[in-house]
């Protein structure tokens, strides 16, 4: 292990000493001329880094991938994936792994950059990114990880001083993602299709201890791997739910073996409450649609489950029913968990059988009156009806009766209540006209301050706060907001 002074990076590199067939050593391609457009101070402080030391231009050149950090060992991962419902080869075509720098807490994080240029897997891609589409996932992972959802998170962007082509021309950039790591669903993909079963349990044993230490003297560890990833992933993909926020490409590639969310391209948080909500202009069938995310997080997880069938038993028509019963368990476990989070966005305590009609019933007239989600649950919470789309509507006034009856129901008082309900229905989601304002800011005219603002206000989520008050209005304008993937 390698400690740097000024900088503090404390870096060790396992995955570095995976079997060759896992990765590319490859480092980034510099660049013209690195800077940096947003810096997270904070962050960087829990990773035991020196903030004031790389918030600076050698700290840059680093972001950049200008500047090597003392003991980086930096490489391209392979990995594979079912994109839409098809399996095909990938691998980090745009990104380098740096290293897992060792936090002060003794806790390890990948830190990698996003748009380093190119590597063995870029297939026919530049290796590039944009500025826009790195500040928009610098803004979205950082406030879905203060919305309290597990999630990358993003430590720096610099633009490197070159335009990349896409549809036009637009400013370069690199982000700097921090992770639990980036194993994927489709690094299992990717290790199953070599057909090396020796590599593939060597990856899973590093998964396990990464990830899940715990279970690493099971007698069926990898059958507990299993059940492990799908608990986290249930939670996560709930969470999401409950926040109405759309991934948009859940590809298996951008399923994370540590339960964390990986990968903003195409996201976005509803505004209108309708389980249809789709916002990537690629996914025309709806394949990844808001209601759809439950459904496809079990499709993804078969087939994490069908890479470690060479792993559960030495029968391999043993092993599939041992796959099959975890996987029945995922829409279960998902299931509570929505409910357990529901219950709290309504105050509830205590469980009722008559619960999730209460909240379905809710639900379905959000949608038939176009209700927005988050302001409906944050009317609710404030008691101030008038603002959502359900006022004055006599199915509301007579759901709001039983909801109230619901309420008296349960021993707490009613600021418990209220606290639960602020607790669990944020002022503030990164809505789309704001990611929108401030991105046009940063990029066409260099002015960071709308993005700064945001973020600011972003990080503190459930303070209801008079400053949020102008982050909760929905857009003016009633044109579907849509995400491209060309990032
Ligand atoms: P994503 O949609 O970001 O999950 O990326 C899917 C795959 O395409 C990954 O293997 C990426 O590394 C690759 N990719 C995306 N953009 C580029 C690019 N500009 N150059 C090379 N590879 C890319
Ligand atoms: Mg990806």
């Amino acid at each position: 292990m390698t400690k740097s002074k000024q900088t503090e990076w404390n870096f060790d590199n396992t995955y570095a000493r995976l079997p060759k067939s896992f990765f590319s050593d490859t480092n980034p391609t510099p660049v013209n001329s690195p800077e940096l457009a947003i810096f997270n101070d904070q962050l960087a402080e829990s990773l035991g880094l020196n903030a004031e030391a790389l918030n600076t231009e050698d700290g840059a050149a680093m972001f950049a991938g200008n500047e090597i950090p003392e003991g980086a060992s930096p490489l391209a991962q392979a990995y594979a994936g079912h994109q839409f419902g098809h399996f095909t080869m990938l691998g980090d075509g745009r990104a380098v792994l740096l290293g897992e720098q060792i936090s002060p807490k003794d806790e390890r994080f990948d830190i990698q950059l996003k748009g380093s240029g190119r590597t063995p897997f870029s297939r026919g891609g530049d290796g590039r990114a944009a500025l826009g589409p790195m500040l928009r996932e610098y803004i979205i992972s950082e406030a879905m990880h203060a919305l309290g959802i597990p999630t990358t998170r993003s430590l720096a962007v610099v633009t490197t001083g070159e335009p990349v082509i896409r549809e036009t021309e637009l400013p370069g950039a690199i982000l700097t993602r921090v992770a639990a790591s980036h194993l994927r669903v489709g690094t299992f993909e990717y290790a199953a299709r070599l057909g090396n079963v020796e590599e593939l349990q060597v990856l899973a044993d590093y998964a396990i201890k990464r990830h899940y230490p715990d279970i690493e003297d099971n007698e069926d560890r990898y059958l507990s791997l299993l059940e492990e990833v799908i608990k986290r992933q249930a939670e996560l993909i709930a969470k999401w739910q409950l926040v109405g926020f759309i991934h948009g490409v859940m590809n298996t590639d951008n399923v994370t073996i540590s339960g964390e969310t990986i990968d903003y391209g195409p996201c976005a948080f509803m505004d209108t409450y309708d389980p249809e909500t789709v916002f990537s202009s690629i996914d025309v069938q709806g394949r990844y649609a808001y209601g759809n995310q439950p459904l496809i997080g079990g499709w993804n997880l078969a087939r994490f489950a069908e890479t470690l069938l060479p792993l559960l038993h030495e029968n391999q028509d043993h092993a599939v029913e041992l796959a099959q019963e975890k996987i029945s368990d995922f829409s279960n476990l998902y299931q509570s968990h929505w409910l357990k989070g529901m219950r709290a966005k309504l105050g509830l305590f205590n469980e009722e059988k008559e619960d999730e009609a209460l909240i379905n019933d809710l639900l379905s007239m959000m949608k038939e009156h176009r209700a927005d989600y988050t302001n409906t649950f944050r009317a609710l919470t404030f008691e101030k009806h008038d603002d959502t789309a359900l006022f004055g509507i006599p199915e509301f006034t007579q759901w709001h009766e039983r909801w109230h009856v619901r309420l008296s129901r349960q021993q707490e008082s009613k600021d418990s209540v209220n606290q639960l309900m602020q607790n669990s229905n944020p002022a503030v989601i990164p809505r789309n006209h704001r990611v929108e304002e401030a991105l046009e800011a940063a990029v066409e005219n260099g002015d960071y301050s709308v993005l700064g603002k945001l973020l600011d206000v972003l990080s503190k989520p459930y303070a209801h706060s008079a400053e949020q008050e102008e982050y909760c209005a929905v857009p003016k304008s009633a044109a579907p907001y849509q995400t491209f993937c060309g990032t």
